[in-house]
């Protein structure tokens, strides 16, 4: 069996493996290419552990390289998070951050190299007509009627394109191909495009852009990328990829491979959905902690071993990679299990008073029965005490283990406690419980009879308020992007965020931003990163204990 920390052997892995055994490479250089247009996602979190943790495996490098070929759509912002989001999530890149932009001079003169092999023409079509010309799946494309035009002229329009001369989508370069290919990739793709946008790092330096796919394999070649992987949409790509590296002159051709996407029910793994959710303030950022942004999932408390482990648990393949958020939850749950402090929180307090105990009192207790060197804290024990409104039914159903009229419980670190009598409001609400207690059941077992259930309280007096925020699945769908024809915000879950107005023990009051918790029986919690801080205490529920979603949905 496979624990944690082990890595799981893939295809990819497989490849790497030949490859250094033959001598083809001595060592791997991957790399990590997200364009800076948007927060990363928990797709982009697999990618990550793929790709930074191979070159962590093999003794490799792993480059961070930013695609930033659309400057319309790009900003330094979202290239501050992604940086933040790769370091949190444990992994360093091999030196500086690199960028497609470094490349421009390159791509130019690359570009420049295939004219005068005759490998690429400048188009005078207009966006509509080079549609038409380019056939579809079953048909061939048809060649341009600007396709032979000489290499001096080529020369000189591309020259002129950019230095300015034509208007924004008057021309393009194409590579010459094959307009017949059944690879509709391979029909002559548009290899630079004119167009007048700022770009956050050349500025004005440029008015024409590489596409995608030309600058992707050269970036690769130009920092001797051994493995490029990628998901599998880019599988038809790859003839094109290659036919660059063969034309140009550079001095290394890596390959490519492509692996499955992750997809996560319940959630959507697209940069371009998620933005439109942040836009229509569906959510209150990309760090809502109901995004399965990095962001967002961190600010919820799911911790970057855990989201490793996750990343682990599904593993690389090229088939269907469509996994359950119970996988995610066990990951996040199993990582937090063996450390965060356990203490004591009521969501949705009632109030008991015990009618035979005076004044205050204190127990010590371990902040986790398993690593003493988490140290103890007092619980404290008073007159008044809250416990949690469902721990108490006036009609239990069969099995009930909690408290009833007239039944016992143990109250977590401390007493024996019987329920003498509910009180109620007007309109027949139990508003407040009178107890007593055993005073010769505090770390004892009760003399004479078994009392099977333990609860969790706060004394009152000791309590501290806190606010509570209580999460859910984002969509009610496990698909909620499945429909073309149904936009995925019809599916939002409406009671994906409940924020309660809780109780929490003394213990949590210094705690730092970004604190994991166990609140017993209640789930793991962390505290909020933006909100949170002494004298206002926010908490978010990164996950309850148990798997109860599944159950309840069955
Ligand atoms: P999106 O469609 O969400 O915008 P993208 O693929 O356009 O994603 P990039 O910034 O280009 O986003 O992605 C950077 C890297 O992350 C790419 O190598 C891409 O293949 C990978 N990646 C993106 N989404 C996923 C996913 N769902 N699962 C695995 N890898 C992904
Ligand atoms: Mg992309």
């Amino acid at each position: 069996m496979s624990t944690a920390n082990t890595p799981v052997s893939n295809f990819i892995r497989t490849i790497i493996d030949a490859d250094l055994a033959s001598g083809k490479h001595s060592s791997i250089v991957t790399r990590f290419p997200p364009e800076p247009n948007g927060y990363l996602h928990v797709g982009h979190a697999k990618s990550i552990c793929l790709n930074f943790g191979l070159a962590v495996d093999y003794q490799g490098k792993c480059n961070l390289r930013f695609d930033d070929t659309n400057p319309e759509k790009e900003s330094f912002e979202y290239a501050q998070s992604i940086q933040e989001d790769v370091r949190w999530l444990g992994f360093q890149w091999d030196g500086e951050v690199r960028w497609a932009s470094d490349y421009f001079e390159e791509l130019y003169a690359f570009a420049v190299e295939l004219i005068q092999k005759g490998l690429a023409y400048v188009d005078d079509l207009t966006p509509e007509e080079m549609r038409e010309y380019r056939g579809t799946l079953t048909e061939p494309g048809k060649n341009s009627p600007y396709r032979d035009r000489s290499i001096d002229e080529n020369l000189d329009l591309f020259g002129r394109m950019r230095a300015g001369e034509f208007a924004d989508g008057a021309r393009v370069l194409r590579a010459k191909i094959d307009m017949a290919s059944s690879n509709i990739n391979m029909r002559d793709p548009v290899i630079y495009r004119i167009r007048r946008a700022h770009h956050i790092r050349t500025g004005d330096a440029w008015c024409i852009y590489p596409m995608y796919d030309y600058t992707h394999c050269i970036s690769d070649a130009l920092e001797a990328i051994t493995h490029s992987i990628c998901t599998l949409e880019f599988e038809d790509h790859r003839p094109l990829y290659d036919w660059v590296l063969d034309n140009v002159s550079v001095a290394c051709h890596p390959r490519q491979y492509e692996f499955s996407r992750l997809e996560l029910h319940y959630t959507i793994t697209s940069k371009r959905k998620l933005l439109q959710l942040v836009n229509e303030k569906k959510v209150s950022g990309w760090d809502d902690p109901r995004m399965p942004t990095i962001q967002g999932m961190r600010r919820r408390g799911y911790t970057a071993s855990g989201l490793r482990e996750f990343a682990r648990r599904i593993g690389v393949s090229k088939s269907e990679n469509s996994v359950d958020m119970a996988i995610m939850e066990g990951a996040i749950r199993e990582d937090l299990e063996p450390r965060a402090p356990r203490v004591m929180a009521i969501i949705n307090p009632l109030k008991v008073t015990i009618s035979n105990f005076e004044g205050a009192e204190a127990r010590e207790a371990d902040f986790h029965p398993n690593l003493p060197e988490l140290g103890k804290r007092a619980v404290p024990f008073g007159r008044e005490l809250y416990i949690e409104a469902d721990d108490f039914a006036e009609v239990p159903p069969a099995g009930w283990k909690r408290l009833t009229l007239g039944g016992e419980v143990r109250l977590r670190h401390s007493y024996v406690m019987r329920c003498d009598e509910a009180v109620k409001d007007s309109s027949g609400n139990v508003v407040e419980l009178k107890c007593s207690i055993d005073h010769a059941t505090l770390g004892k077992n009760p003399e004479g009879r078994k009392v099977k259930g333990v609860i969790h309280f706060l004394s009152c007096e000791h309590a501290l308020p806190a606010e509570i925020r209580l999460y859910d699945r984002l969509f009610t769908v496990a698909r909620p992007d499945a429909d073309r024809d149904v936009d995925f915000s019809n599916y939002l879950n409406p009671d994906s965020l409940k924020v309660v107005q809780g109780w929490v023990e003394a213990s949590v009051k210094e705690s730092a931003p970004e604190t994991h918790y166990q609140f017993e029986r209640l789930g793991y919690f962390c505290t909020d990163r933006r909100d949170h801080k002494p004298g206002s205490l926010v908490f978010n529920r990164t996950v309850t204990l148990k798997d109860s979603w599944t159950r309840e949905q069955a």
